[in-house]
């Protein structure tokens, strides 16, 4: 996707922090964190929304989202993960994304 900003931080034409990468998933840090962790983790190949994903697709983004807590160090103390799915969910940004929250005890609001 030309103009999709997660598609351009996969192929590295806009910088980001990355945080964990493998073949089929990218984390790198939000740049507007939310709490004192909070990462996204992307499918590098571009997916709109999560009602987009196919069969087989969530288990390697959520290995990802495992990888990005124990490397920030919030496995064990406790974290949120959170997909946003089209505009009454608030999602911004319609390349699929799974938000790693944590670092403090969160609000009990989901919405
Ligand atoms: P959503 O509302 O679920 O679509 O969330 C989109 C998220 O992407 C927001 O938390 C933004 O802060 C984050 N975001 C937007 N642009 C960038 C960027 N260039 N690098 C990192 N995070 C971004
Ligand atoms: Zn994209």
């Amino acid at each position: 996707m030309e103009d999709c900003i997660f598609c351009k931080i996969v192929r590295g034409e806009i910088p980001a922090t990355v945080i964990y990468e493998s073949p089929d998933a990218l984390a790198f840090e939000d740049v507007n964190p939310m709490a004192p962790v909070h990462a996204v983790v992307v499918p590098k190949r571009h997916v709109a929304t999560l009602m987009d994903v196919t069969d087989g697709m969530m288990e390697g983004l959520m290995a990802a989202v495992r990888q990005v807590a124990t490397i920030k160090g919030i496995a064990d103390k406790g974290f949120r993960t959170v997909i946003n799915c089209n505009e009454e969910g608030g999602q911004v940004v319609f390349h699929l994304h799974i938000h790693v929250l944590g670092g403090r005890k969160l609000s009990d609001d989901m919405g």
